[in-house]
């Protein structure tokens, strides 16, 4: 009984993952038993992402939040589940998603509008919400959640995420993925004005008429992709060929969320010269012009801090000496990612901030954004000292109508601050189109850089996808 229900709970996070319900964020649990449920891992070095996830990789956990088994640590807010399944017998299943069109409307008082048949008896009043992004890690806060939920099937939690209970996992995902739709043309019909809606009458018929549960519990299992595999192991940037590699495989996943194409770099220092303890004779290694999603480790070229092009099959871009400049300017600095974005260029253009109104991004978002006011290559001498000043100690440089440099000590921070900032900029566009979205509380900005995920994490997560 519990193994079966822990190979649904595996399929149902990598069906959600497939229906773009979690990302590397997301869990799910079931009740097995009056004293018992199984729960998703949570986020940590090695635990399966939710398109990865197996049946073995579940946690078995008490009411009280006892682990009986499992290999991984349980999710941070475990107390959530525990606590709704205390407040709810009739509950079998709690799912956690961060589903885009509904993190929307988290952010702003807005409800959804009942607009398709299924899942209109979901939203026939206001879902309740809870917080402003804070992660729920005491029992205190987990019970005025269950509280503030009451017997709805779904709470927004905004900043954050959103949960949906179900008597069983199929019903939670069905549940999910219905609200995100009504979500999706709620929001299309807000933009043409006006639309009819299902009333509480027909929503309750519909719903009476619907045919079960195993009718999805049988689609489900016909569109599981299975157990994604795990991505190569990172290489590690202590040697020429790791650099190498790691600027290939940023380049990949930049690409992959739209924030490179061809015309951006991503750069490198050369590590400390092995066994010698000498550094390298100042060197650092850049992307080549060209598709960025299959560029090569062997045709990122090598150039020295004069800006020569040392080695590599294709000459280095000339912006090469604004990567060069940074790096004599800032020893701290190991890698440098340069991106041509679209929302992160639209806020600035308008000279907006982004607010920080997701625990995803919001750190990055959070840091003032020195602005190059001057549409530019930055090739020259003089606009790249501009830019290098504006730069400072900081870890983020904007050029208007041009692009963003990151700069970290890793590449892994480099290049997550460049994808979670175009994602935190289109989701607070989209929900600044339907209401004024609230920023994260204090408390939730303050827990942040201990509560994670890693950028590392986000980066085997990528590269596994
Ligand atoms: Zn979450
Ligand atoms: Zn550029």
């Amino acid at each position: 009984m519990a193994h079966v229900l822990a190979e649904e709970l595996a399929r149902t996070l990598r069906v959600a993952h497939l229906l773009g319900l979690v990302s590397l964020l997301g869990h799910a649990s079931v009740r097995v038993g009056p004293e018992k449920i199984l729960v998703s891992p949570g986020r940590a070095p090695g635990s399966p992402p939710p398109n990865r996830l197996r049946a073995d990789d579940v946690l078995s956990v008490t009411l009280d939040g006892r682990v009986l088994e499992g290999g991984y640590p349980a999710p941070r807010d475990l107390v959530v589940h525990l606590a709704i399944y205390r407040a709810r017998p009739e509950v079998g299943a709690v799912l956690h998603t961060h589903q885009p069109e509904m993190l929307a409307f988290g952010l702003v008082e807005r409800e959804l509008l009942p607009l398709a048949h299924q899942g209109a008896d979901l939203i026939q009043s206001p879902l309740p919400r809870f917080g402003s992004g804070e992660l729920v890690t005491t029992q205190v806060q987990a019970d005025a959640l269950a509280q503030t939920m009451g017997a709805a099937a779904a709470c927004h939690l905004p900043g954050h995420g959103f949960l949906v209970v179900g008597t069983g996992l199929a019903e939670a995902l069905c549940r999910a993925q219905q609200l995100e739709e009504q979500a999706r043309m709620t929001r299309l019909a807000i933009s043409i004005g006006q639309a009819k809606t299902v009333n509480r009458s027909q929503a309750d018929r519909i719903a009476g008429q619907r045919a079960g549960m195993e009718d999805f519990r049988t689609y489900y299992a016909a569109i599981d992709p299975g157990p994604a595999p795990a991505p190569p192991p990172t290489p590690t940037a202590d040697t020429g060929a790791g650099v190498k590699e790691l600027v290939a495989r940023s380049c990949h996943l930049l690409c992959r969320f739209g924030v490179v194409r061809h015309l951006e770099h991503v750069s490198h220092r050369l590590p400390v010269c092995q066994g010698t303890g000498r550094p390298e004779p100042d060197r650092f290694v850049i992307s080549p012009r060209g598709d960025l999603g299959q560029v090569r480790a062997e045709e990122v070229a090598t150039v020295d801090m004069a800006g020569n092009w040392v080695d590599g099959p294709l000459e280095p871009p000339p912006f090469r000496f604004l990567h060069r400049d940074i790096f004599r300017a800032r020893p701290d600095v190991r890698a440098i990612v340069h991106t041509h974005e679209t929302y992160g260029r639209l806020y600035p253009a308008a000279g907006l901030a982004i607010p920080p109104v997701h625990r995803t991004g919001a750190l990055v978002v959070r840091q003032p954004l020195p602005v190059y006011d001057v549409p530019d290559l930055i090739f020259d001498q003089e606009p790249r000292q501009a830019v290098l000043t504006l730069l400072g100690d900081g870890p983020i440089v904007h050029e208007r109508a041009h692009g963003t440099d990151y700069v970290a000590a890793t590449i892994e921070e480099a290049t997550a601050a460049a994808i979670h900032r175009e994602w935190i900029a289109e989701l607070y566009h989209r929900a600044a189109q339907l209401g004024a979205p609230r920023a994260l509380s204090d408390a939730a900005l303050k827990g942040l850089p201990r509560e994670g995920p890693a950028a590392s994490l986000w980066w085997d997560y990528w590269l596994g996808l």
